[in-house]
């Protein structure tokens, strides 16, 4: 193996510091502590594992958890009427709700009825759009983290190529996006893309975020490239339950410069911007000034 591991672990334990010594200001100097509701509807187990884990981590950073627990059969109406109290609710800053949504809720409207103000999951269409144009929005946390990884590593990312591969709402556009801020030159590769691997080559920054295990290989990524591995993907192995990523990480890793391993990469940078945007919320909604 050659190349670099970027930490994540260590890099969201370090982001979560800090947000705990903001929170912390913003307790003794402004009696303020931040809210985030999570809004969980389904037994789903991945979602839940997802939910307990950042209840956990919010309250380790001294914010307040509120988490909401419906049923699969819940109705549209009552989902949303609850959404309806937290916006209105001006001790919760930030509103998740945990996808996938059972089928019979339109995940669209259920996000879009969030006060985009509240949306720290950057996924309202507000957000969205200004993200795209540039304008100060609340960023999508996978994504985010993602760039937090990149310029901590390089420095700045100017006149890069970046290949993200994955063209989703929650992951591959944002983090396309947020590259082009970044004025790297950016190439979003998806199921229709003719000759992948070669695509691939062409990176310096490649962003693996297809949901198939270990697809992306080392014969596809440019040597001393760096590899950002979003996947999560539960597999068997020798008949055993293992986590991999999109990334087969040993043979990327043999020719890359630097990446992330799965776990330990992108999935904990996640949580952390989750709350690093709760506390931006919660900044703003008090018109004090936003951490850096
Ligand atoms: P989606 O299933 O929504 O999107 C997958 C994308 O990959 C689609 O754009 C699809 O293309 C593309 N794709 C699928 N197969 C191929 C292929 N053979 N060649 C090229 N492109 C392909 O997934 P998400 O974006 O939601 O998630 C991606 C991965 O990231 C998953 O493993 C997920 O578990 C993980 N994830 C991790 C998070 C974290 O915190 N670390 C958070 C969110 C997701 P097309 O549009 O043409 O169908």
């Amino acid at each position: 193996m050659t190349a670099a591991i970027i930490d994540g672990k260590a890099f969201a334990a370090k982001v979560r510091a800090e947000v705990a010594g903001h929170v912390a200001r913003l307790k003794e100097e402004h009696g303020l502590q931040p809210g985030l509701a999570v809004v969980l509807v389904g037994e789903d187990p991945a979602s839940q594992v997802y939910v307990s884990s950042k209840g956990k981590q919010t309250v380790e950073v001294g914010m307040a958890s509120i988490e909401h627990k419906l049923p699969a059969d819940t109705s549209e109406a009552v989902l949303l009427d609850l959404i309806g109290k937290l916006n209105a609710d001006p001790k919760i800053h930030g509103i998740l709700v945990q996808l996938p949504l059972p089928a019979h809720l339109n995940s669209e409207l259920v996000i879009n009825t969030i006060d985009p103000a509240k949306d720290v999951d950057g996924f309202h269409i507000s957000n969205v759009g200004l993200l795209g144009t540039g304008q100060k929005s609340m960023v999508p946390c996978t994504p985010l983290g993602c760039l937090m990884m990149l310029r901590d590593h390089h420095g700045k990312l100017a006149g890069m190529n970046a290949v993200v591969v994955g063209r989703s709402n929650i992951v591959g556009k944002p983090m396309a996006q947020l590259l082009l801020g970044d004025s790297c030159t950016v190439t979003i590769a998806h199921s229709r893309t003719k000759d992948l691997a070669a695509v691939c080559r062409g990176a310096d920054i490649l962003v693996a975020a297809v949901g198939r295990p270990e697809m992306i290989t080392g014969d596809m990524v440019k040597p001393g490239a760096t590899v950002i591995d979003v996947g999560i993907n539960r597999i068997e192995r020798e008949g055993k339950a293992k986590l991999v990523g999109d990334v087969h990480f040993e043979s990327a890793a043999a020719v890359a410069g630097a990446i992330t391993p799965v776990p330990g990469g992108v999935g904990p940078m996640t949580i952390a911007c989750l709350l690093a945007n709760t506390l931006t919320a919660c900044c703003r909604a008090h018109g004090l000034p936003e951490p850096a």
